[in-house]
């Protein structure tokens, strides 16, 4: 089966084009992403309205970038899927539209894609089996620990209470005077500090439960630099490395110790990372020191597939096509669609 996937649920507009077939690796045969971070970057975050009309401008050249890359013509296509949510309301229409439109063209399926189902399953792509596990999904907007029985069949252990953990990343780094986003910025800059420079906190490290909380560690780092330089609260040189190693080193720890008891409490013996923040090198390595000292298996994405592309929806797609569901072209976007309730 040939698939057209569209992501347009924030700041990239991205086209993949998958081949598949059930129990067989997926086959990505082109994956085109026009990224909007440069343009966001002037504005520290992302302005949805500048995300929306970028959208409109890039997908419809994206398409036929995919459809050349992958040396294939859109009569070829078998299903269409879009994301259909989470994110936000403008860019996520631009997408979904587009796609429904071309199915209705060509006269086959659509295919409306959870973006968070995308990451979760984003691991897998390479073996197209998705066994039984526990999925961290660690994102701009999203901390998320769920137990994995099946493709479709996910329960929701815990989540963020506050702040997603990228979101932590990209909101101290802002504070330090690190230009957006911050995860990258912050990995490049604790390469050369020491983690243990500063102690700040790991929250609720100690409850029960799987929920997660970092914006007190992110008002841990706004008062430490407020102590260091009352006037501006600018680090001093020296400092930014420890300061970025020892937030992201807390970050981390939180990460591995509360995922690790989540996969013991559910019995899993493979944990899946992705999302954006799953990038982070000493994350994946702090994550493959704690499996391989419990004997738990770890699948991580391939780098290409952690921060947004459409390769994922383009996955988690196909799966649901396997699975012979499509969706009505008259059903709507959902910015607050969730994952555990399916
Ligand atoms: P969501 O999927 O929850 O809607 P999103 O799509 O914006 O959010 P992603 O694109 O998966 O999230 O990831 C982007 C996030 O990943 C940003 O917060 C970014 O700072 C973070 N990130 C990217 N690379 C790294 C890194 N190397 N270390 C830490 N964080 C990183
Ligand atoms: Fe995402
Ligand atoms: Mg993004």
């Amino acid at each position: 089966m040939l698939l057209l996937a569209l992501e347009s649920s924030c700041d990239e507009t991205a086209v993949a084009i998958l081949s598949g077939e059930p129990g067989q690796p997926a086959r990505i045969l082109a994956s085109e992403i026009a990224s909007q971070i440069e343009l966001h970057r002037q504005y520290g975050g992302v302005v949805p309205e500048v995300a929306s009309r970028n959208h409109s401008l890039h997908l419809r050249p994206l398409v036929e970038q995919a459809l050349a890359h992958a040396g294939v013509n859109m009569r070829q296509i078998d299903a269409f899927a879009a994301t259909s949510g989470p994110g936000l309301a403008s860019s996520l229409l631009i997408g979904a539209t587009a796609a429904k439109a071309m199915a209705a063209a060509a006269g086959k399926p659509f295919i409306a894609a959870n973006h968070l189902e995308g990451h979760l399953l984003s691991p897998f792509v390479d073996t197209g089996i998705v066994p039984p596990h526990l999925g961290l999904i660690v994102s701009g907007g999203h901390t998320l620990l769920l137990d994995v029985e099946a493709p479709g069949a996910y329960r929701k252990l815990g989540s963020t209470r506050d702040d997603a953990a990228g979101e932590a990343f990209d909101k101290v780094a802002k504070m330090l005077g690190l230009p957006y986003p911050g995860g990258p910025e912050i990995e490049r800059t604790a390469h050369d500090g020491r983690c243990d420079a500063f102690s700040f906190p790991r929250s609720m490290m100690k409850e029960p439960g799987f929920d997660f909380s970092f914006s007190g560690l992110k008002t841990a780092v706004l008062y430490t630099l407020s102590e260091r330089n009352p006037e501006t609260g600018t680090p001093l040189p020296d400092d930014l490395a420890d300061l970025c190693a020892s937030f992201q080193e807390a970050v981390i720890e939180v990460l591995v110790v509360k995922t690790i008891r989540a996969a013991k409490h559910s019995g899993r013996r493979l944990i899946a990372l992705s999302g954006g923040v799953s990038l982070n090198k000493t994350l994946r390595a702090a994550f493959e020191k704690a499996c391989h000292r419990e004997g738990i298996t770890l699948a991580l994405a391939t780098p290409g597939l952690c921060t947004d592309n459409a390769a994922m929806i383009g996955f988690a797609g196909l799966l649901r096509a396997f699975a012979g569901e499509s969706s009505p072209l008259d059903g709507d976007i959902d910015p607050n669609l969730t994952l555990a309730a399916r």
